[in-house]
């Protein structure tokens, strides 16, 4: 029952509230899936900026197919993310080779493209083919963490498949896309990561963390594990929308144990908590060949 008043009243309050975005405005899927992929890691209202010259530049799929690296990179260099010009390269290849210039509509061959995820995948077919599917960011694992007390255990949350079945299971019987919608508002402007305005929020009444001051950020992880399987959209947590501050790590004390090329730091519950800052820089896949992350110890 709370599962239904929670879809009403995020429906209710995004018909007041939501944002205009080109890519909204489009049934385009190319246009669709060129968005996702902006958006990805990266603030809406940069990617607001770039978007439209974007599209006006490579229209259509084998625009992008034929442009020069260079032009895509020029063209997108200022929402960072180096690697994501050759990312829109690469995607624009497999489509024209291999589905003939189609957006595939399937989730297995939408995740065959180079670097499309569950997310981007989910995205991709509920935005542009009105599939009824889920969407799991890092903002959406926090709504659902504060608001239903729901907790991954994983290290990648976004990984977890009981996080995705629980979305699923979230997802209203209609209106579903505008649900999707209304959920990445909703976590960029009133369940925001610092500060959420619990005041004015059209959820507090059944919110956990309202009612029982529940610090639940939805997510425990600290830092990577193995991948669990499934294919990601990238690796890591910041989400679409606006950048979501790291999660605080709990005070305890964290064990560092290094191997040839790998850094692995996992929580040790024992031993009185420390004051310090440590920086850890890792190498890790050719989608993000640096992550820096602050931990308190
Ligand atoms: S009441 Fe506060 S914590 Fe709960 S969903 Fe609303 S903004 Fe988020």
């Amino acid at each position: 029952m709370e599962f239904n008043n929670f879809a009403n009243s995020i429906l209710k309050w995004y018909a007041c509230h939501k944002k205009k975005f080109g890519w909204r405005e489009t049934k385009d899927p190319y246009k669709i899936l060129i968005s996702e992929i902006l958006l990805h890691k990266t603030d809406s209202q940069k990617v607001e900026k770039v978007y439209p010259k974007f599209i006006e530049k490579f229209p259509t799929v084998y625009y992008l197919y034929q442009a020069e690296s260079e032009e895509i990179d020029n063209l997108i260099k200022d929402i960072g993310l180096f690697y994501r010009g050759q990312r829109l390269k690469r995607i624009a290849e497999q489509i024209v080779n291999e589905f003939n210039g189609n957006i595939p509509v399937s989730k297995e061959d939408l995740m065959s493209l180079y670097g499309v995820g569950e997310y981007i995948s989910n995205a991709v077919l509920c935005f542009a083919f009105k599939k009824r599917m889920p969407i799991v960011d890092t903002n959406v694992i926090r709504v659902y963490g504060r608001a239903f007390n729901v907790k991954s255990l994983k290290s990648r949350p976004r990984t977890d498949k009981g996080m995705w079945d629980f979305a699923e299971k979230m997802l209203p019987k209609r209106n579903y896309v505008g649900y999707n919608y209304a959920l990445l508002d909703f976590a960029s402007d009133i369940c925001r990561a610092k500060n959420p305005l619990c005041e004015i929020c059209p959820i507090k009444s059944i919110c956990v963390y309202q009612k029982e001051g529940v610090k639940n950020e939805g997510r425990t992880a600290v830092l990577h594990e193995s991948p669990v399987g499934n294919k990601t959209d990238g690796v890591d947590d910041v989400a679409r929308g606006k950048k979501v501050a790291p999660s605080p790590l709990k005070m305890q004390s964290l064990r560092v144990i290094t191997v040839p090329s790998l850094i692995f730091i996992r929580p040790d519950f024992s031993g009185p908590p420390r004051r310090s800052f440590v920086q850890i820089c890792l190498w890790q896949t050719p989608y993000t060949p640096k992550s820096l992350y602050k931990i308190t110890v």
